[in-house]
């Protein structure tokens, strides 16, 4: 019998093409899987849908656990300190958000391509963002460029309420059926987040996944009291991560940070 980590947010019964081929999808647990070397195809019982064998990416086995342990040394080593940001990306299988044949990039510590031109951020980057985010477990946080859904899987790992906006259409539907097949629930949005997301503002937290010329004052708007915004803000060459805290109605923090390179915000506030 193989085990399968599958996060569901619901008891469902995979059935697969083949009688002996029999999924059991327990809540929130692991999933039995028997005989499934064979199988092409599952069928979701529940919903009526065909789930393609994509879905055995799933497979989160002690193999992949311990690469990603040796993953999150790494980024330990490098400076991330926050042990509940540190716990977050040890629990997402960063694997999942790639091509079965990308196994080893999966674990490195490099960004990589997703299509589109766009990437999957640098998992130090990802830490290194998260944690100036300080996210608390009631915040209501927006990320702008949901990408491959990865740093977004993160930050549900810390607060259930993570609204998640992309720019790019085929992106935003491909992490759509990512998070669908992780049984994550964000709230997924298209359009331009450079704008942000004005209705479902405010928000405790905003992080901004691309590199902007300017800090948008419009994102400035949507932040709560206390609220604060991560952005990599320079040229498209090079950007400074910065934090902004909104300390009252119209009085704002900034700290700077270290030097990283984004692919550019796109948008009304980014790069036209
Ligand atoms: N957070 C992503 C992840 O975990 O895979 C990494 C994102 S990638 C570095 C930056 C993303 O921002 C791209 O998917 C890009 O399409 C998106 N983007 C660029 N401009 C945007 C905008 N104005 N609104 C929303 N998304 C935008």
């Amino acid at each position: 019998m193989l085990q399968y980590y599958v996060k569901a947010t619901q008891t469902q019964s995979y059935i697969l093409k083949r009688k002996t081929y029999l999924i059991i999808l327990s809540n929130g647990g692991a999933v039995n899987a028997y005989c499934l070397k064979f199988a092409k195809r599952i069928w979701c019982s529940v919903e009526e849908r065909c789930i393609t064998l994509k879905s055995l990416m799933l497979i989160d086995s002690y193999r992949h656990k311990g690469m990603r342990k040796s993953l999150v040394r790494v980024v330990q080593e490098k400076g991330i300190k926050d042990q509940k940001v540190l716990a977050a990306l040890e629990q997402v299988p960063r694997h999942f958000f790639f091509e079965k044949a990308f196994l080893e990039q999966a674990y490195q510590d490099k960004a990589f391509p997703i299509g589109e031109g766009q990437t999957i951020s640098q998992p130090y980057t990802v830490a290194y963002q998260t944690e100036l985010l300080q996210v608390q477990p009631s915040d209501k946080v927006l990320e702008i460029g949901t990408g491959s859904g990865y740093q977004c899987s993160i930050l549900l790992q810390l607060t259930p309420q993570v609204y998640t906006i992309e720019y790019n259409e085929v992106l935003f539907h491909k992490a759509r059926k990512q998070f669908q097949m992780m049984g994550l629930s964000p709230f997924t949005f298209l359009g331009d987040g450079s704008e942000g997301l004005p209705a479902h503002a405010p928000y405790h937290k905003i992080l901004v996944t691309a590199g902007a010329p300017i800090i948008p004052k419009t994102l400035l708007r949507q932040l709560t009291i206390g609220g604060k915004l991560v952005i990599p803000v320079g040229d498209t060459g090079l950007q400074k991560m910065l934090r902004i805290t909104r300390v009252a109605e119209e009085e704002f923090t900034k700290e700077e940070f270290d030097n990283f390179k984004f692919v550019p915000l796109l948008g009304n506030q980014g790069w036209k």
